[in-house]
């Protein structure tokens, strides 16, 4: 759950032309996600709690009677986004009486009751916590209702999610976080760390499973500081492991400040957990490290590494990093650039620090200068790119198993899906589709995307 993007939801559509809400039959909601995979995963149990109250997706906005977008506030752009979307999509609000419009997720807590003054037109403001409530709160009427309130007991534990098409089941293994890293809003946006119950963990995998999904991603701000009961993360993969038909195991957000030797060793040992990691540093100077309170020094997170590449040779390593945090020196960059380079890792998805109301580094002087983050930004994403070219062109000439997901962006003819080691990987698509796992032999690479043929079976 790492880069802001805009995630469509299933059958996404153009605004469309004004059309009528449902007058008889089923209520249709118009569901919009932004922002991380957890958000996605939340908005998978919304559709399952709408749709338990009588509503029905719908892709298109102009036929819907509910309007929900699900919003994300990790950097300020992210969240002035989402407040322009809603603003377009209030047309079909104005234009046709009866329709409801709703904010849904972290920008609700984060404005709170300023959105009532950015946005009077919403219907209904729901943060992480609240979406048990949102059927209740869209009977209610005429006023805009609130609930920003968070929740520390709420895991929406039991309730199954309405997974999205694919091979690939994105399942929230526990939720908050209580890291405070002093750029983050999501401690004040999702509020304190819980686990889901493992019970009802395995029950939604054994769902997914049941649903023809062949792969679980659990997710999780700090995914890997999971415990219930006396189930901790690695046990959690080892038990997940276990149940019938599950052929894949994979997970994101894990902190390196909760990487533990059993998690290592799960790694290591349990053959469905696939051979990658997400690791993510921030910066790699220990003034900065200090000052985002992130809890680890360079020292100790390169030992980390160097224990999980020896633990799982070969596995595929990602991180994020953010430039220009405030104090971030030129000398301080330089250490990041170089840890960069001697880390190489597969993937890094790199920040450019944005101020974040609420934090404690809100309240820092910024001291990088925008054109300057910028460059810095540039400097790791040239280096990045190379680094990545390297480590896929090593991959030419190898067979990997691809778990295809669906038709290749291009060229026309291919299909894609992820490598063992989450290399987006495309071939011809001879007869492959969605939910195949096929051996592909690589031929070409570029810093994204390895490129193969059907290898005969
Ligand atoms: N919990 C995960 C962790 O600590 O590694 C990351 C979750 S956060 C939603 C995803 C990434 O967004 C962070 O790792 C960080 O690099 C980036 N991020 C968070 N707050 C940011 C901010 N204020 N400005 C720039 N990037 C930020
Ligand atoms: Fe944010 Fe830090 Fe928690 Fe990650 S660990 S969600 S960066 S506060």
């Amino acid at each position: 759950m790492q880069t802001v993007q805009i995630v469509p939801a299933p059958g996404e559509g153009s605004a469309g032309a004004a059309t009528k809400p449902s007058v008889d039959g089923p209520r249709r909601v118009f569901l919009e996600t932004y922002g991380c995979q957890m958000n996605v995963a939340d908005s998978e149990l919304v559709s399952s709690i709408l749709r338990g109250d009588g509503y029905e997706r719908t892709s298109d906005p102009g036929s819907a009677d509910v309007l929900l977008v699900n919003t994300c506030a990790i950097r300020e752009n992210a969240e002035e986004r989402v407040l322009g979307r809603l603003s377009e999509l209030l047309r079909h609000k104005s234009a046709r009486p009866g329709v409801q419009l709703g904010l849904l997720g972290c920008v609700a807590t984060h404005q709170r009751e300023r959105l009532l003054d950015r946005a009077p037109y919403l219907d209904v403001i729901v943060g992480p916590d609240g979406y048990r409530d949102l059927p209740a709160l869209l009977r209610q009427g005429d006023d805009p209702q609130l609930e920003i309130r968070l929740d520390r007991g709420e895991t929406y534990a039991g309730l199954t999610p309405d997974l999205a098409p694919g091979p690939r089941a994105w399942l929230t293994v526990m939720r908050g976080c209580d890291k405070f890293c002093t750029f983050c809003v999501v401690p004040f946006t999702r509020g304190r760390e819980r686990s889901v119950p493992v019970e009802s963990v395995l029950a939604q995998v054994a769902a997914a499973v049941a649903a023809g999904k062949r792969e679980v991603v659990f997710l999780g701000q700090t995914v890997n500081a999971y415990r219930a009961g006396d189930v901790d993360f690695a046990g959690l993969l080892r038990r997940t492991a276990r149940v019938p038909g599950v052929e894949r195991i994979r997970f994101t957000s894990p902190h390196p400040s909760d990487v533990g030797e059993a998690m290592i060793a799960a790694l290591a040992e349990e053959p469905k957990v696939m051979p990658y990691l997400h690791l993510p540093l921030q910066s790699a100077s220990n003034r900065v490290l200090e000052a985002m309170h992130r809890g680890y020094t360079i020292d100790a997170y390169r030992s980390l590494l160097a224990r999980v590449r020896a633990a799982v040779p070969g596995i595929a390593v990602s991180t994020d990093l953010i430039v220009g945090f405030p104090g971030e020196e030129e000398d301080d960059f330089a250490a990041t650039e170089s840890f960069l380079a001697e880390a190489a890792y597969d993937f890094a998805y790199l920040f450019k620090y944005s101020a974040r109301e609420g934090t404690r580094a809100f309240r820092m002087t910024e001291t990088v200068r925008e054109d300057e983050k910028q460059r810095r930004l540039a400097r790791l994403i040239a280096l990045q790119e190379q680094i990545g070219l390297e480590h896929n062109r090593a991959f030419i000439g190898r067979e990997v198993e691809v778990l295809v997901e669906g038709p290749a962006k291009r060229p026309p003819g291919f299909v894609a899906g992820k490598s063992p080691s989450f290399k987006t990987t495309v071939f011809p698509a001879a007869g492959a589709s969605a939910g195949d796992l096929v051996r592909v032999r690589v031929q070409a690479a570029t810093p994204h995307t390895l490129t193969g043929v059907r290898v005969a079976a």
